[in-house]
């Protein structure tokens, strides 16, 4: 886990705050549609998702996920999805 948020880090240039807020926004995303999360931090990640198009299409993509296995597993979040995550804040920095 650590490995994976240090992976990620590495990929990012520093002081971009907002992507970091992304990483964390990821990790909640599981709980979020489990409906798991407490309410402050449940609308904090709405509000993000609001702002950030990254993270809408990450949500989307889990949502269809869940469709197609008809519930969210905790491993829902594999490596495979989070390298998925990774290239997608590849094309971002590369515009
Ligand atoms: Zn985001």
């Amino acid at each position: 886990m650590i490995a994976v948020l240090r992976r990620l880090r590495s990929l990012l240039s520093p002081g971009r705050r907002r992507a970091i807020v992304c990483q964390r926004v990821v990790e909640l995303l599981t709980d979020y549609l489990e409906d798991a999360l407490p309410r402050a931090e449940r609308a904090r990640l709405e509000a993000h998702l609001a702002g950030c198009p990254h993270c809408s299409e990450y949500l989307a993509q889990m949502r269809v996920t869940i469709e197609l296995s008809g519930r969210v597993e905790s491993t829902s979040l594999s490596p495979a999805a989070r390298r998925d995550l990774v290239n997608l804040y590849r094309q971002w920095q590369t515009g």
